[in-house]
């Protein structure tokens, strides 16, 4: 199995973005390195049919960005990365693409940890794991991030609803959950046992049906989302929902997903805080994967797993009252953690 690595020109601010090729098993990957200062790169691996190199690059740097800065606020000891591989994930992987994808992972010696993201299951990874000693997620290991994700977002929410309803209560609020995969359906399953009047939408309509019956939750339709009276919006698809003309439509008061990269442009974070929308960072909220990944990385056991998990919900909970006493949005307070906290570091 031979799998080359051709190096591309990174975005500024970017330590790497390598191309990595094996025709005969079918890959096509990028892996981006954004940064290394706190730490060995580490991100998952979504796999997805982009319509072009640009999208996929577009793609994987932001992706990688927002790592960085998860992994960050997280006090992982951990940088940013991320890998995308093309194709379509339910018709084009094959066991010897992740092999592939594994030895691509390997040849980066370390400087990259990968695991799953959309696309990429814990099987999917086993094979990656079989060419590599940087592959995490795996069955029998940390196992899925996913259930840790919906955790975490689902505590978060809940901090998020007190500050912005005045109780953490669930029961009766009308929450939307947009994406019923590994994490949006975990999350909604906790939603409903919280007693939330659920909405949800998918673009597979198998989810859908589940939700209904087993849930009790209402459908609408994947491009009815900005036509819902609703009080909370999870995001738990793909990035980049929240655009300028999407927030002008947003009914609800909170925002609160696992979704990456929610705002097409990070500027939208003070749009939303301006129309009186909270906006939770995806970045802060959605790191319970990337502490399962890390405990396996690190050698951790469950309580320590257990600990980072709640310490997200006390830190959104500060990063919010900090915010509401500077009168600055809650994204604004984070990404100033952040650059804080990489500036610390390079100059130590
Ligand atoms: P997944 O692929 O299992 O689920 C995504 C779901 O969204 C699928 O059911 C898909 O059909 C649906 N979807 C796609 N486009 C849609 C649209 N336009 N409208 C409605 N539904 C749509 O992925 P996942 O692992 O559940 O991750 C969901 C999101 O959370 C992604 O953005 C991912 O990057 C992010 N995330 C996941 C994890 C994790 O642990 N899995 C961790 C952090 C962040």
């Amino acid at each position: 199995m031979s799998v080359t690595l051709t190096d591309l020109t990174a975005p500024e601010g970017y330590e790497r973005l390598v191309l990595a090729e094996a025709p005969r098993h079918g890959l096509r990957a990028l892996i981006c390195l954004h940064s290394t200062v706190l730490g060995p790169a580490a991100g998952g691996c979504r796999m997805w049919a982009y319509d072009n190199d640009d999208q996929a690059i577009h793609d994987v740097t932001r992706l990688a960005r927002g790592m960085t800065h998860k992994n960050a606020m997280a006090d992982l000891g951990l940088g940013g990365g991320k890998a995308v591989i093309f194709g379509d994930a339910r018709t084009d992987k094959t066991p010897d693409m992740m092999r592939a994808f594994g030895e691509a992972v390997e040849t980066l010696a370390g400087t990259y940890w990968t695991a799953e993201d959309v696309g990429i299951s814990p099987a999917d990874m086993a094979f990656a794991a079989e060419r590599t000693r940087f592959a995490v997620g795996l069955s029998g290991a940390s196992g899925d991030p996913s259930p840790w994700t919906a955790e975490g977002v689902f505590r978060c929410l809940r901090v998020g609803s007190g500050h912005v309803f005045g109780t953490e209560d669930l029961t009766g609020r009308r929450v939307l959950v947009q994406g019923l995969g590994h994490v949006g359906l975990s999350l909604a399953e906790k939603l409903a046992k919280a007693g939330a009047r659920l909405i949800v939408t998918d673009i597979h309509a198998a989810a859908l049906k589940d939700a209904m019956t087993r849930l009790g939750a209402v459908v609408c339709a994947p491009d009815a989302v900005f036509d819902q009276q609703i009080e909370i919006f999870a995001p738990c698809a793909l990035g980049g929902i929240l655009t300028e003309r999407t927030v002008g439509e947003l009914s609800a008061s909170l925002v609160c997903g696992a979704a990456n990269n929610q705002l097409a442009d990070d500027a939208l974070a003070l749009r939303l805080e301006a129309a009186g929308i909270t906006y939770l960072p995806d970045y802060v909220v959605n790191a319970g994967g990337i502490i399962s990944v890390a405990s396996e990385i690190h050698g951790k056991p469950d309580a320590w797993r257990l600990e980072r998990l709640t310490a997200i919900a006390a830190r959104v909970s500060q990063m919010l009252t900090t915010a509401r006493e500077a009168g600055q949005a809650p994204a604004a307070i984070a990404d100033e953690m952040v650059r804080t906290m990489l500036s610390g570091r390079r100059a130590a």
